[in-house]
């Protein structure tokens, strides 16, 4: 059997079709959008079909989005643009305790900037890993300028009730972040003056994790929403992004919102829902004491959290890896961190049950028989490190 990819949620792997669309942005048509050359007029071109693919895979106009070199820089612009150095009273931001460090540790950052410092509320999720949209209504005052919550979790694929906390945030008159990393591409998203994230303001995306190159995203900037650039230089990006753009890459991240919308329109998201329940309901016939995360609450399509009580997660992981199966423990990011997953902590799991946490994520491009093969190989990894270490204590309910 070949290596078998579970690990979608760490990065997708580059759709041949993109590839193709890429190449020739490399040698040929290798302009820069910004000259006004026939080499430049083809590049501006083709970053302004890309634009539009973007755009239409989120129903908004392509003037609202701004590319960046992924969905860190696209969070951090949200973030800092959002929430420049100002005269006058100190303008509070709400975020909450599972979001990416991309926006936590921006969040953070601008907590400790001196001068001007921001007020910082971090709001707790229950033990499915979500917000209850009544914190979020007590947690907004007077000062509040930005909410910033991520639509679907990259460690448990848990979808926050993004419609109702935007709403919540606009009528009180906030300005409404959310990182759609890991939703881009997985879910339909709506951000038409009738769509479903019509009070969202901003909105962040990553190309590797929707099939399109690593160093690619984007952010959507509602028109007329206020915000300050970070990277100072050219007039790139309407003036909000400097630095001449990854034409190559983006011309990959618009052919990837193409195969996304057309993928999202046939019935492909049910099956791969199928697969995961599929694999699910394998791993808690097979393996006992083991709980899944968030299996309670919405999830994207592709995301399984595994609390396996005993187990050393990262011991696991390389055990299966030797067997050529990839997954990870809690999110890629934090590999390698002998901290337990802040996710999973801030959900109430206790240390243990955290280090003892992997990550299934399947891709668009994962098979049945791939799943059934995962099936033979993680139980029986399970049961084996299990015989190796005593009996665990775990705070978990099992399912
Ligand atoms: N937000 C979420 C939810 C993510 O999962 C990630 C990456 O793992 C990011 C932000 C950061 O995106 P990028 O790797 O493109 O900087």
């Amino acid at each position: 059997m070949p290596p078998i990819y579970l690990d979608a949620n760490s990065t997708t792997p580059v759709l041949p079709e993109v590839v193709e669309a890429m190449l020739p942005f490399f040698t040929t048509h290798f302009g820069n959008p910004s000259s006004t050359h026939q080499h430049g007029q083809h590049a501006r071109a083709a970053l302004d079909h890309a634009r539009e693919s973007v755009a239409a895979l989120l129903r908004c106009r392509p003037s609202e989005i701004i590319f960046t070199s992924g969905g860190t820089e696209a969070a951090n612009l949200a973030l800092f643009g959002a929430l420049p150095p100002t005269p006058g009273p100190t303008p509070r931001l709400i975020t909450a305790a599972t979001e990416h460090h991309a926006v936590l540790h921006a969040a953070e950052a601008l907590a400790a900037r001196n001068p001007s410092p921001v007020d910082l509320t971090i709001l707790p999720v229950d033990r499915n890993g979500l917000i209850a949209p009544s914190a979020l209504a007590a947690a907004l005052q007077p000062n509040t300028r930005l909410v910033s919550l991520m639509l679907a979790n990259n460690e448990t694929g848990v979808l926050q009730p993004i419609p109702e906390l935007a709403r919540i945030t606009h009528a009180h008159g906030a300005l409404f972040h959310t990182d759609a990393v890991q939703a881009a591409g997985k879910l339909p998203l709506d951000l038409s003056p009738t769509g479903l994230l019509r009070d969202v303001d901003l909105l962040s995306l990553s190309g590797h994790k929707m099939y399109a190159p690593q160093g690619t995203g984007a952010l959507f900037v509602r028109r007329k929403t206020p915000l300050t650039p970070l990277l100072h230089g050219g007039p790139h990006e309407r003036q909000r992004r400097a630095g001449t753009e990854n034409l190559p890459g983006l011309v990959g991240l618009g052919r990837a919102a193409d195969l996304a919308q057309a993928w999202l329109s046939t019935d492909a998201p049910t099956h791969l829902t199928s697969l995961r329940d599929h694999l699910e309901a394998g791993l808690l016939a097979q393996i006992p004491n083991v709980h899944i995360n968030s299996r309670q609450a919405p999830r994207t399509p592709n995301t399984t959290s595994l609390t396996l009580p005993g187990i050393d997660a990262e011991a696991l992981l390389i055990a299966l890896d030797l067997q050529g199966l990839a997954c990870s423990a809690g999110s890629a990011c934090q590999s390698g961190a002998t901290e337990p997953s802040h996710v999973l902590r801030a959900m109430h799991l206790s240390d243990a049950d955290a280090r003892s946490t992997i990550r299934l994520s399947l891709s668009r491009l994962t098979t049945p028989a791939e799943i059934d093969h995962a099936l033979n190989l993680i139980p029986a990894t399970v049961s084996r490190l299990r015989a190796l270490t005593p009996a665990p204590r775990s705070s978990l309910t099992h399912a």
